[in-house]
């Protein structure tokens, strides 16, 4: 029909169009963040279906997670005004697969009732296989071998067909182990990730009938975040787009992100030779970012070398610049997002008023989220965290926490039985019914029944060993937890170290177990904001209970990772410091291509902001209690400065504070500034101070604050603040005790040091 061009269409420019209307032969479609490719390929689906040129079912379509499959099945639904049937081949890699697996399994010698590992059964089984070969399990972990194999898959590497240059790996015995590996599974009729597309890739190079069946079948093949492919993903498509080449792939080689899971920018640059006469078609205006905000992320990037390069212009209205802002330390950033958000809601700064659905914070690692939630919790603002579990989630903080828990106490059964074996300490289901048993028949909690099921030789080997040496060690923990003198903070440490669960992960060799690691430091560093143990945990057991998700609104807590493909009208990017972003390890593990994975990862993450970007770094932050100062990151001084506005913190240092107040690095001479901080005699008195003192800078710095503006000046009657119980009303001094009438938190005995004066 004439006239109206479809729905679909409207609104796209016509390198979009192209894409959408050129439904036969290789096309790429390469271009930068926020230029609408995305968009474009939901309505080349939507054009596909209308023009009745493909039924769902013939269109096999790629997304890079589920949440971005659910959302482009939507999309097309409502372009299309009405709710499409099916799709069923619109998912991610491992979600297609599945299914043609089940379809095939026999053809590998697996049942189609095949079940697929998860990381720890994977790890459990290796690690079998590695005792049987006699090798030594702590000097070569499972965990080790299992991210082997794993990158070996991502490369379409068969146990045949690992190269010779691999032959060292894993003690030499690498090869053999995945040989083994696979023979395992199959005898358990299962698969693990990995094996998911190897398997169809398997089958399709083995059989020429079925591949041809599938060309036939899938007719349009689409892929979305094709810069982020695996060599094994790359194969597939490339198999399967082989006759017709009705293939369309969309990316951006400034966005490959994933290389340390295998991902090869390198299949976005071979498209053209792999698919020769493919239609090219660049994007260049972006829709969804401010100059401000464009111009910055584009001068970041073009720090790297080897890309293909590209201009991006947007007609949109000027807006605000970026925003860059340093802070004292982690808590304080965390402090001053949570207030900006609660401005940002009724405007502030002559902005609009933001939604909390508007506002995401983009962190670089999982650890840094905890902060955030904290401090949310505490002000009662509303958050999600997406793509993982919310800190206190994360198993091996629930872990530790049960380990706090059963010291503070002792009769906590649940939290006996998620600890009693972890780490490996042989209680089998077996050795926990003797230990239950045992408790229930004298009445006592399980700790206490393992150690007297160990101790009458009920249990046995290295179960009764174990048992005696932690109902022991137990007690003593709970003793120094009692012990008002004793520092919460060096028990929860030696906790965490004598019950061998540090070295666990210490030892753990998968690519999550530094992670875990950082994530157990920031558990010992929020500890630092109470008093002891209990408060803590306490503290966790609100969180818990508040946690029954509130419906409406919400700010979006999410990693860097998670946020690929998505946009929020105001992004905040904490933590930009050199050693935490761009991340040291990656630096140490890649050099220059890890510097340049981090500045792809910084490009992505301020092209997610629609309308406000705010950059910001804290120039220390605590790890296991001890003081650590950082620079701000390189990327900092990469900004371009006529598109970004440094913000002077006010900040609970502000104002008078003498060096503390100084010390707010900030701007993009943050490095020079702060250099003549750490020079400064104020800064040096506050390090004597905190040595003197053995407390960490921060609250010396506070003590200092009090010191020499207030402290001896707390009278009855002051107002005052605390940073867990807010506003409050002094009534009485003991020492170096102060009891205070907080608005909120009611009558409460505190340590001076946690508490300022009020402003006002
Ligand atoms: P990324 O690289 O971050 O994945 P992208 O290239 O996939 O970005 P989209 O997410 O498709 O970009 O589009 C970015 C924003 O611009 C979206 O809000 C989209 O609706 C909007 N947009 C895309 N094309 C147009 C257009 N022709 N007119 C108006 N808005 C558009
Ligand atoms: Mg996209």
């Amino acid at each position: 029909a004439a006239g109206r061009p479809a729905p679909y269409l409207e609104g796209l420019n016509p390198a979009q169009r192209e894409a959408v209307e050129a439904l036969d032969g290789p096309v790429l479609m390469l271009a930068g963040a926020g230029t609408g490719k995305t968009r474009a390929l939901t309505a080349r689906i939507a054009h596909l279906l209308h023009t009745g040129t493909a039924r769902p079912n013939e269109i096999l379509a790629v997304t890079f997670t589920n949440k971005a499959a659910r959302e482009m099945k939507e999309r097309v639904s409502q372009l299309l005004g009405q709710t499409v049937e099916g799709m069923p081949w619109l998912g991610t890699f491992h979600a297609i697969c599945v299914k043609l697996l089940r379809r095939h399994a026999e053809l590998v010698g697996l049942k189609p009732n095949f079940t697929i590992l998860d990381t720890d059964d994977q790890v459990r089984l290796l690690k079998q296989l590695i005792l049987a070969a006699n090798i030594d399990e702590k000097r070569w972990p499972a965990r080790q071998l299992a991210a082997i194999i794993d990158n070996w898959k991502n490369r379409a590497w068969t146990p045949d067909k690992v190269p010779a240059g691999e032959a060292n790996a894993f003690n030499r015995q690498g090869i053999a182990l995945y040989a083994q590996y696979q023979e395992r599974l199959r005898e358990l009729n299962a698969v693990d990730f990995g094996d998911l597309l190897l398997h169809v890739l398997a089958i399709f190079q083995g059989h020429d009938d079925i591949l041809e069946q599938y060309r036939r079948w899938f007719r349009y093949i689409l892929v979305d975040e094709y810069q982020d492919t695996n060599i094994a993903q790359y194969l597939w498509l490339r198999l399967l787009a082989g006759g017709h080449r009705n293939i369309c792939c969309v990316g951006d080689d400034d966005q490959s992100i994933y290389g340390w899971r295998g991902a090869e920018v390198g299949n976005i640059l071979r498209f053209e030779k792999d698919f020769p006469g493919a239609r090219v078609i660049r994007l260049e205006q972006n829709y969804r970012s401010t100059p401000h905000i464009l111009a910055t992320a584009s001068k970041l990037i073009a720090a790297n070398a080897g890309r293909l390069g590209k201009t991006l212009w947007t007609d949109r209205a000027e807006g605000e610049k970026v925003r860059l802002i340093g802070h004292w330390d982690g808590e304080e950033e965390a402090r001053w997002i949570g207030d900006e958000i609660e401005a940002m809601q009724k405007g502030t700064r002559g902005m609009r008023a933001f939604g909390l659905d508007e506002i995401a914070i983009l962190v670089r690692a999982s650890h840094q989220m905890r902060a955030f939630e904290d401090r949310f919790l505490t002000i009662g603002l509303p958050y999600r965290v997406i793509g993982g579990p919310r800190f206190y989630e994360r198993r091996e903080i629930r872990d530790a926490m049960a380990y706090f828990r059963l010291a503070v106490s002792p009769d906590d059964d649940l939290a006996f039985e998620r600890i009693a074996n972890t780490p490996k300490r042989g209680i089998g289901d077996k050795a926990m019914q003797v230990i239950q048993r045992t408790a229930r028949e004298a009445g006592v909690p399980l700790l206490e029944g393992a150690r007297r099921a160990a101790e009458s030789g009920a249990l046995t080997g290295k179960a009764k060993g174990e048992m005696l040496r932690l109902a022991a060690a137990f007690a003593r923990w709970h003793a120094l937890a009692l012990d008002p003198k004793a520092s919460h903070i060096e028990l929860a440490e030696q906790i965490l170290d004598e019950s061998g669960y540090t070295e666990m992960w210490q030892n753990d060799k998968t690519p999550e177990a530094p992670g875990r690691l950082e994530n157990l430091k920031e558990l010992v560093k929020a500890l630092e904001e109470f008093e002891n143990l209990q408060g803590f945990l306490e503290h966790v057991a609100l969180i818990m209970d508040n946690d029954t998700e509130a419906e409406g609104a919400k700010v979006s807590i999410m990693t860097l990772h998670a946020a690929k493909g998505l946009e929020f009208p105001a992004v905040f990017l904490p933590g930009w410091e050199d050693g935490l972003f761009p991340s040291q390890r990656s630096m140490d593990e890649n050099g220059l291509k890890g510097l340049e994975e981090e500045r792809r990862l910084a490009y992505v993450g301020i092209t997610r902001a629609e309308e406000l970007c705010t950059i910001s770094f804290a120039a220390n932050r605590r790890v296991y209690g001890q003081w650590q100062s950082a620079l701000p990151s390189r990327f900092i001084d990469e900004l371009p400065e006529e598109h970004v506005e440094v913000l002077t913190p006010p900040g609970l240092y502000g104002g008078g504070y003498g060096a503390a107040a100084t010390a707010h690095g900030s701007g993009l001479e943050a490095r020079a500034a702060r250099a003549d901080v750490y020079n400064s005699p104020g800064w040096r008195r506050l390090q004597e101070r905190s040595a003197e003192r053995g407390m960490s800078q921060p609250r010396a710095a506070r003590h200092q604050v009090i010191d020499l503006e207030a402290v001896s000046a707390f009278t009855e009657g002051d107002r005052v603040f605390h940073d867990k119980f807010g506003y409050g009303v002094v009534c009485a001094i003991e020492g170096d005790k102060l009891e205070i009438a907080f608005d909120k938190a009611g009558r409460k005995k505190v340590v001076a040091s946690f508490v300022v004066a009020a402003d006002a």
